[in-house]
């Protein structure tokens, strides 16, 4: 299986299935988008979904199930302990990573709930590539500290770089030497790299990492919640990974691992999670916190119903064709946005279009979120909804003291199988707008600022009032269009 090719050069996102159930959308005015964007505090997580138009914010628990996936859930077998669906759904995931003992969960960060708890003591140190919101959570409240080790390629915002999830091997090893292996809980890796922009690492640094890992006797924790992009990855830009399948790439990448855990709202498009490993004892050492938090060992706090989809949604990962969807449309929107000279995460990425928040608003001082800012102007001038990943989304230091984020990016989620290609031209078309007005964009400041995940309750309200100088100039340019 290889990408579509086209006569006349143009790169096609092609869609490899059909839409048979469609949902309204609904595109409101811009002086409702403005008094929506004001209700919300400035923070995109407070919008109600009827004034939003494209749903961006995220792809967790949003893409787009199959016929097959929903078929399935009509024959679940309901029961508390020991149901057949749940039989099903560890058999698959037996069979896909190769590992014998499944721990259902609720979803991704209940997963770094348990391995924080088990695994993470006051002074240890946890290694990744990078960290992502909740995971970093988890390994704070236990007492311990992140260090991400990415190499320096990961985070320059444009790059040609493939593999800029990779771990600076250089770097793992000086950080072994300086903590000792002992005082790391686990290293871990996520997949598709969030945070930078959904950048993959590749199979070989994988490899790698693991080997000083094995050597150093330190636990090897994949986070698979974005695999299914850094599969696509793996297999379109690694040479010599080109004529293997999706599913030996799966099995390559969880031979090299200890424990593998995923949100099943990202992998295998439900709700739900998991912790894999082959390992009896640290099977038996977790499953003692299931029944605290997420109830008894054959659901884990998933629905029979999501657990038969599951099964079939991990399958249907395995096709090139199915995990090619995200990839092929945020390089689309990528490519179109860079001919336009919007500053974007280069190369394009997995789970979303990124664009660069610092590049954008030049003008805009990050202790003022320029990336805030962005999401908060995109939503007002087309109705599309994305979400901040930069400053606001670090928290406080115990000293009160605001870290800044490395980048300031505006993440614009693709759900996997959801929008159309007109609708991804829209968004550039307004994105463009946006880009060649840029100068009328200002900062956000907050006026109420939980401590912990703040950018998912904080509230914002915009400096000065560039938000009625836009508004104006989008009338001007549109009238009385959308
Ligand atoms: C979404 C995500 C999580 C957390 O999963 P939830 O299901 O949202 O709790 C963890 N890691 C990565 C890389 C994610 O993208």
């Amino acid at each position: 299986m290889s990408e579509i090719k086209f006569h006349y050069g143009e790169r096609i996102p092609l869609e490899m299935h059909k839409v048979r159930i469609v949902q309204r959308l609904n595109l409101v005015p811009i002086d409702r988008r403005l008094q929506a964007i004001t209700e919300a505090g400035n923070n995109t997580f407070l919008l109600k979904n009827r004034d939003v138009f494209l749903d961006m914010l995220t792809d967790s628990g949003v893409n787009a199930m199959s016929d097959q996936q929903l078929a399935s859930m009509m024959v679940a077998d309901d029961s508390y302990a020991g149901s057949e669906t749940f039989s099903k759904l560890e058999t698959k995931v037996q069979e896909i990573f190769g590992m014998k003992y499944f721990l259902p969960a609720h979803q991704g960060r209940a997963c770094e709930n348990i391995l924080g708890q088990v695994f993470v003591k006051p002074g240890s140190v946890v290694p990744m590539n990078y960290h992502f919101t909740t995971t970093k959570s988890h390994i704070v409240i236990n007492g311990g500290s992140v260090e991400e080790i990415v190499v320096d390629e990961g985070l320059n915002v444009t790059s040609d770089f493939p593999f800029k999830g990779n771990t600076d091997i250089n770097k793992l090893k000086a950080l072994i030497k300086k903590h000792g292996a002992e005082k790391i809980a686990f290293l871990r890796l996520e997949a598709g790299t969030n945070l930078i922009g959904g950048q993959p690492f590749s199979l070989a640094n994988m490899a790698e990492v693991s080997k000083v890992c094995r050597k150093n006797g330190i636990l090897l924790v994949l986070d698979a919640s974005l695999l299914a992009d850094n599969l696509y990855f793996i297999k379109t830009r690694e040479e010599k990974c080109k004529n293997m399948t999706i599913r030996e790439i799966t099995r390559k990448m969880s031979d090299l691992s200890d424990i593998i855990y995923f949100s099943a709202r990202k992998l295998g498009c439900v709700r739900g999670g998991g912790i894999v490993t082959h390992s009896e004892e640290l099977f038996l050492k977790m499953r003692e916190l299931l029944p605290l938090y997420e109830g008894f060992a054959t659901y884990g706090g998933m629905s029979v119903r999501e657990m038969e989809a599951l099964t079939v949604g991990l399958e249907e990962t395995m096709d090139f064709y199915m995990v090619n969807q995200g990839p092929i449309f945020i390089e689309y929107m990528v490519d179109e946005l860079v001919k336009k000279g919007v500053p974007v995460v280069t190369p394009a990425g997995g789970l979303g279009c990124h664009l660069d928040a610092m590049a954008f608003l030049k003008h805009v001082p990050q202790t003022q979120y320029p990336a805030g800012a962005l999401a908060s102007a995109l939503y007002l001038v087309s109705g599309v909804r994305g979400m901040e990943r930069g400053t606001m989304s670090e928290q406080r230091d115990a000293n009160g003291i605001e870290p800044l984020s490395n980048m300031e990016l505006l993440r614009l989620a693709m759900p996997r199988r959801v929008f159309t290609l007109s609708q991804v031209k829209y968004a550039v078309d307004r994105i463009g707008w946006l880009y060649e007005n840029r100068e009328l964009v200002g900062g956000l400041n907050f006026v109420e600022e939980p401590k912990i995940l703040r950018f998912f309750f904080g509230r914002l309200a915009p400096v000065g009032n560039w938000q009625k100088k836009l508004v104006a100039k989008f009338k001007a340019d549109f009238g009385e269009s959308l």
